[in-house]
């Protein structure tokens, strides 16, 4: 069965603030990567506009009320210090980062495809229910778990978070909630604080923090004794992933020395996790990778590698 790219053009707009880290053209390169000819097997559909309503599955109605009353009609307006703003675009780009993440939740449990990659920007996992942060302002990620609860009745969702950066939004979102697995591996002491081991939320959290100059080795260790063990006594029936590429070693925004072979390993691993539990159903969602050459070679070898699931 063939993977599903949800992508739109829109996705270059959101501009940022002169020097910012989270561009357009990091949009602009995952399309040109995935735009080669040995991605032309993939399925393509544009991300729709999601329904304001579908935001407060995990944002609080004051949240998503004074977003949208904060929607500039020219320049920017700034919510988290000067890391994360809107500009008029924004609005629209933020959902169908929202709509395109259900849609490719929706697909993978109609079985039309395999699995998914959302390609959508500005990241969503540092967003928490009443709160934006880190470039992020709908947590994509957690929307698309609940949807695949509410609207098709799941009982188990994994998310899987290898960013470089903890997924504080989501594990805040979640940390007291047993139906939804939240694993991360991240770089400690980092960059937003949280995502120390003994964070657990109800059993229910697995945060793995790794240090700087860590790479594939120890990815793997935290994978094969933490994670994967995690998501087997889980059996979740999605795994969704927040597939953030700025554990990068070219990354200026971490220090991890992840390759893209790292990636490419992490992805079979969590492909097969797929098998093992739920047939395969995997949804990622792109989340960090702020190094164009990094995010380039690492967007390609997961994208690759899911296409051969
Ligand atoms: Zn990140």
């Amino acid at each position: 069965m063939a993977t599903l790219l949800v992508h739109h053009a829109i996705f270059a707009s959101h501009q940022t603030s002169a020097g910012h880290p989270e561009r357009p053209d990091r949009y602009r390169t995952v399309e040109a990567a995935l735009g080669r000819p040995r991605f032309d097997a993939l399925v393509r559909d544009e991300a729709e506009i999601a329904e304001l309503d579908t935001t407060r599955y995990v944002h609080t109605n004051a949240y998503v009320d004074s977003l949208e009353a904060a929607r500039p009609h020219e320049g920017y307006v700034y919510l988290d210090g000067g890391d994360t703003m809107m500009e008029p675009s924004t609005w629209e780009v933020v959902l169908r980062g929202v709509g395109g993440t259900v849609q490719a939740v929706d697909s993978v449990l109609a079985g039309t495809v395999q699995n998914a990659f959302v390609a959508c920007r500005p990241p969503g996992h540092h967003a928490e229910t009443d709160r934006a942060m880190g470039f992020c302002l709908f947590n994509n990620i957690s929307i698309g778990a609940r949807h695949a609860q509410l609207k098709h009745g799941l009982s188990r969702v994994a998310i899987v978070d290898f960013d470089v950066h903890h997924g504080n939004g989501t594990q805040e979102i979640f940390y007291s909630d047993p139906s939804v697995l939240y694993a991360s591996t991240h770089q400690m002491p980092w960059f937003p604080g949280t995502g120390e081991a003994r964070e657990t939320g109800v059993g229910n959290v697995f945060n793995t923090p790794l240090a700087a100059g860590d790479g594939g080795d120890q990815l793997r260790e935290a994978f094969e004794g933490r994670i994967l063990p995690a998501l087997n006594g889980f059996s979740p029936e999605l795994i969704i992933v927040s597939a953030g590429f700025d554990a990068h070693e070219r990354d200026p925004l971490g220090s991890l020395c992840m390759t893209a072979d790292d990636f490419a390993w992490v992805t079979r691993e969590l492909m097969a996790a797929a098998e093992r539990h739920c047939e395969g159903r995997l949804v990622s969602v792109l989340e960090g990778g702020y190094d164009l050459q990094g995010l380039r070679e690492s967007v390609s070898a997961h994208v690759a590698e899911l296409m051969r699931g």
